[in-house]
């Protein structure tokens, strides 16, 4: 699937292709570079997507070869092309580079001052291509939500332990936690020879959101909801 963390809205988003692709003039052989605009399905902003396709022969193999896929004309006219590559944009593989790469941060609803600026923060980071430092500082951002939980013993580790004992996140969210914590850690020490690639800083900021949503997030929304269930039942008896 075509995916991103969106320029936008900063929520690591499924983007859907509109339209068809478009080409960069090229001879016919070799690689090609294409265009195509996605919309982020979380906000609705566009995105622009830049797609090279270095095997067009094994493009138009693949696509004529596709699963429920009925008669294709494999003719190398332009619009096959066009039709083979907005299928592979479209598609689980697709490797995609963007455009805008930048968003600014992530806003956080419900969540305390101090740590959604961290996290958004981290997010700042990942869009400036300093991925370590996001990932240092989501690492900073599990352990500030350790202590507003009232949790300020031993090392992160043990904390994050605590927070599963005590029901704040659950087994899964503590192991997501640890992830971010394990390559938190090679940043943290100075193992600066340990790479992290987009991928990872995605990964590590996609756990982050998981915790701070299950944390803060959740239960305020179940309050607000509450809150109107009630209002609701107070208006039928008056
Ligand atoms: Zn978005």
């Amino acid at each position: 699937m075509a995916s991103r963390i969106c320029w936008h809205c900063s929520n690591q988003s499924h983007m859907t292709l509109q339209g068809r692709v478009s080409n960069v003039p090229y001879d016919g052989d070799g690689s090609s570079t294409w265009f195509a605009m996605y919309t982020c399905d979380e906000c609705g902003f566009a995105s622009l997507g830049r797609i090279e396709v270095n095997d067009i022969e094994q493009l138009m193999d693949a696509y004529a070869n596709r699963p429920n896929a009925r008669y294709v004309d494999s003719n190398r006219t332009f619009e096959n092309l066009r039709a083979a590559v907005g299928w592979y944009a479209n598609g689980p593989n697709a490797d995609v580079d963007w455009y805008p790469v930048k968003g600014l941060g992530k806003e956080y609803e419900d969540v305390p001052t101090d740590i959604a600026s961290a996290a958004s923060e981290a997010y700042s980071c990942f869009f400036i291509n300093a991925n370590r430092a996001a990932v240092l500082l989501a690492r900073t951002t599990i352990e500030a939500i350790a202590k507003d939980k009232g949790i300020t013993k031993g090392y992160l580790s043990d904390k994050i332990d605590e927070m599963a004992k005590q029901g704040i996140v659950t087994d899964q969210l503590r192991d997501e936690a640890h992830e971010i914590r394990h390559l938190g850690n090679d940043m943290a020490h100075g193992d600066l020879n340990v790479e992290v690639n987009e991928e990872d800083a995605e990964d590590i900021l996609g756990f982050l959101d998981s915790v701070i949503d299950y944390v803060y997030q959740q239960p305020m929304a179940i309050e607000k909801r509450k809150r109107l269930r009630e209002a609701r039942k107070r208006r039928s008896k008056s």
